[in-house]
């Protein structure tokens, strides 16, 4: 038994195979994340060759047999490779790729996800929306869209809305006001002294992340703009960095992992 499917997607990853064939992980639109085998489309002469590159969004034309899918025609719709004429942009469309394909399952709705890569990788290719923007807005909303949202709206304890400052908690994703970060603390202190005397426990501790107006305003923003707003903020550079800081250290710790093209986005930026 096998079913013929057409579907959008965004090639992310690619394997070569003998002759001119080639695996694609590809995010699509309508069935999550796909494993797509290319006959010949490695040979210049296919037709098909330009959209199946990596970073192409191309309609398919795929059969499925079992569980396995094999291409029957490509279109290209856009092509995001010209990202490689920079090296730094480069290693952040490899890395974002990178993180898409390990956070999508196959037959997910992964629609948002898809959309959100697509429009980070078109502020990378055709606008001028900072590199470091592009990293941080992917990084917090990705991870919204899998069910890791981080609760901005108040306080943990109080309530509050604003703040002089924010006391992130990267684990539990959501904050404390300066005065209940300070009056949560001397409790914590003061419990921490009380076990440590009688039972020598330490309770663990979490990484908290000292946040400014102007980063918690960008986060906010993040989290809780419709797709098509979520860059239309400008940051101070200092700011930048705090809030890519922060987007970092929130991806890495839900994930749980880290990424070698994280490392190599690194070594570039240095
Ligand atoms: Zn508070």
């Amino acid at each position: 038994m096998s079913e013929e499917l057409k579907l959008k997607g965004l090639i992310l990853r690619e394997t070569e195979l003998r002759e001119n064939d080639k695996f694609m992980t590809v995010l699509t639109d309508s069935h999550g994340l796909m494993s797509v085998y290319g006959a010949r489309v490695r040979s210049q002469k296919d037709r098909n060759f330009s959209a199946c590159q990596l970073f192409s969004y191309s309609e398919f034309v795929v059969k499925r047999s079992g569980d396995k899918c094999y291409l029957k025609e490509a279109a290209l719709i856009h092509s995001f490779f010209i990202v490689s004429d920079d090296l730094v942009k480069a290693a952040l469309a490899y890395y974002i790729v990178d993180v898409l394909s390990d956070m999508a399952r196959e037959e997910d709705e992964c629609l948002p996800l898809l959309r959100l890569g697509l429009n980070c990788l078109y502020c990378l290719t055709e606008r001028s929306t900072p590199a470091k923007q592009v990293k941080a807005v992917f990084e917090l909303r990705a991870l919204s869209e899998i069910g890791y949202a981080p609760d901005l709206v108040g306080c943990r304890r109080c309530g509050r809305y604003d703040s002089a400052d924010y006391y992130f908690d990267i684990e539990d994703g959501c904050f404390k006001c300066r005065d209940c970060y300070h009056t949560t603390e001397d409790e914590m202190i003061n419990q921490q002294k009380k076990l440590n005397e009688s039972e020598g426990i330490y309770p663990g501790s979490h990484l908290i992340c000292i946040v400014s107006p102007s980063t918690m305003a960008a986060m906010r923003h993040v989290v809780y703009s419709p797709a098509e707003r979520i860059f239309a903020f400008n940051l101070l550079d200092e700011a930048l960095d705090e809030f890519g800081d922060i987007c970092e250290k929130y991806l890495l710790c839900h994930l749980e992992r880290g990424f070698k093209t994280l490392d190599f986005y690194r070594a570039v930026v240095d």
